[in-house]
């Protein structure tokens, strides 16, 4: 939607001059997502030097920027919860779950995505919910991350504020010792809800400011502008609250006008439809505004027809500060080192871009400064011109 009204120019290099075959054979099989295990090693014709995302031994070094807790919800842990909380879900198993993760837009992903998450109840299961995803994170080469969280979500099924920060942080305060990950929270507040309801959230959070970096706004995004929650982000600010917000997705640019203007964000979570309007372009680049797109959720949730459609080879060409993240990983078929090697299969991304965006997931992240220039040499030394 809207993007698929974008010229685009694609960069899609034919499967049949594909030097590499494996890859090959995995654009003819798969249009979108890699296969779970993303394991697919295989010997490159002579003479040939693979692409860093498949000579890497080990991840690239990244940060994620835009990853909802509630999304990493795996159907196995589901059901897991479901049957730990005597909530049983109506699928036989996790097959016939993830089966359901057929989706056209965003608003038939948020009725699975709600469904779902309902199952999670109790500090256990937001805690589980946590070393999950952090465990997938690791194994993807992310060093820090900064985790929404949707507690209007449950609050409205009766489960405490304290229950979903406590959970969670019985796991991120020591993640980066557990997982060597570092990690900030983001509470996003659901725009398809009352700004009342919101505000609510917020005051109740207010005991835990100091485990929460930012807050955020997401959820069915047409319909609902960033200018209804005006009030609300400037009482965030006072609060000492950095901000973002999803923009630009689904809803026109002017949404992500009014993020920056009226909401005064640090960063737009998405933020793909800014490249209709080319002042705003001109805006983003000059203040060096971070864009978090998030490629296979865009795909999935039919923002764009086909990875190979993806506008970010535009949104680097136009100078904007883009990361690559995840979203919602365990609906959308792949966590994000699964979009970094997706970006350079089937968009032409090359390994200096893709190094580029590792960067900016570093220079776009609310760390302190010696937290980022840690990370950002470990990067320069995993890049070969670093070795
Ligand atoms: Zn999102």
């Amino acid at each position: 939607m809207g993007l698929s009204m974008i010229a685009l120019r694609s960069r899609r290099v034919p499967s049949s001059a594909d030097p590499h075959p494996a890859i090959g054979k995995l654009a003819a099989s798969s249009p979108t997502a890699l296969p779970a295990s993303s394991r697919f090693v295989q010997p490159h014709p002579k003479g040939y030097c693979p692409r860093i995302a498949d000579r890497r031994a080990a991840p690239i070094p990244k940060a994620e920027l835009h990853l909802h807790i509630e999304g990493t919800l795996e159907p196995e842990l589901a059901l897991e919860v479901a049957d730990r909380n005597r909530l049983p879900l109506p699928y036989a198993d996790a097959a016939e779950l993830r089966a359901r993760y057929r989706f056209h837009n965003l608003q038939s992903f948020l009725d699975v995505y709600f469904e779902t998450m309902a199952v999670l109840r109790t500090e256990e299961d937001f805690a589980d919910l946590a070393s999950g995803y952090l465990n997938r994170a690791r194994a993807q080469g992310v060093r820090h991350a900064e985790i929404f969280f949707d507690p209007q979500a449950h609050i409205e099924r009766g489960v405490p504020m304290a229950t979903v920060i406590d959970g969670l942080w019985s796991v991120l305060a020591a993640s980066e010792e557990r997982y060597g990950i570092s990690t900030r929270l983001i509470m996003c507040f659901l725009r398809d809800r009352s700004p009342v309801s919101a505000m609510e959230a917020l005051e109740s959070a207010l005991p835990y400011r100091d485990r929460i970096v930012a807050v955020g706004l997401d959820s069915a995004e047409v319909g609902h502008p960033p200018s209804e929650f005006v009030e609300l982000f400037d009482r965030a600010r006072r609060e000492g609250f950095r901000c973002v917000a999803h923009a630009g997705e689904e809803g026109p640019p002017s949404y992500i006008w009014e993020a920056l203007d009226l909401l005064r964000v640090a960063r737009i979570d998405h933020g793909n439809r800014c490249l209709e309007d080319p002042a705003l372009v001109a805006r983003l680049r000059a203040e060096r505004v971070p864009l978090t797109v998030c490629p296979l959720s865009n795909v999935r949730l039919g923002a764009v027809g086909r990875m190979a459609d993806h506008p970010l080879p535009e949104m680097i060409d136009a100078g904007l500060l883009v990361t690559v993240n995840s979203d919602d990983p365990a609906y959308f078929g792949g966590y994000i080192d699964d979009n970094y090697r997706l970006i350079q299969r089937d968009l032409g991304i090359d390994d200096a871009q893709l190094l580029q965006l590792a960067g900016n997931s570093f220079r776009a992240a609310f760390l302190s400064d010696a937290e980022r220039a840690r990370y950002l040499k470990e990067l320069e030394e995993y890049s070969p011109a670093g070795r």
